[in-house]
């Protein structure tokens, strides 16, 4: 997807810190962090949020809970507690309209 920021991100044409990468996703710290850990991970593939998923996308999505496992072992914040986020749609505030899950840690979070 020629003007969307995560996809341009993913392909390195964007600069990120990024974090964990492999042919399905790529994760990479959020660039205003609301919590000491706050890690994206997106898919490769141009997905514009929930709303779009499709039956294909289930590997995907299951891989994406994996990364963010790893992930949280490796911040130090799996035993701590963690929060895995996705807002889909204005209500929620969506803002970059691919796909995207927050991990957010390393802090007590607010209950919602
Ligand atoms: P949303 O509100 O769409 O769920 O979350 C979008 C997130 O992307 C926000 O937390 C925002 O800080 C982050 N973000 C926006 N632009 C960039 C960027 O250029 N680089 C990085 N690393 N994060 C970004
Ligand atoms: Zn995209």
């Amino acid at each position: 997807m020629k003007d969307c920021l995560f996809c341009k991100i993913a392909n390195g044409e964007v600069e990120s810190e990024t974090v964990y990468t492999d042919e399905l996703v790529c994760a990479f710290n959020d660039i205003n962090p609301q919590t000491p850990v706050h890690i994206l991970i997106v898919p490769r593939k141009h997905i514009e949020g929930v709303n779009a998923l499709t039956e294909e996308d289930k590997e995907i999505i299951g891989h994406i809970f994996l990364v963010a496992r790893k992930l949280s072992e490796e911040k130090s914040i799996s035993e701590s507690g963690f929060r895995i986020l996705v807002n889909s749609g204005s209500n929620a505030g969506q803002v970059v309209e691919h796909l995207h899950f927050h991990l957010l840690g390393g802090t007590r979070l607010k209950p919602i």
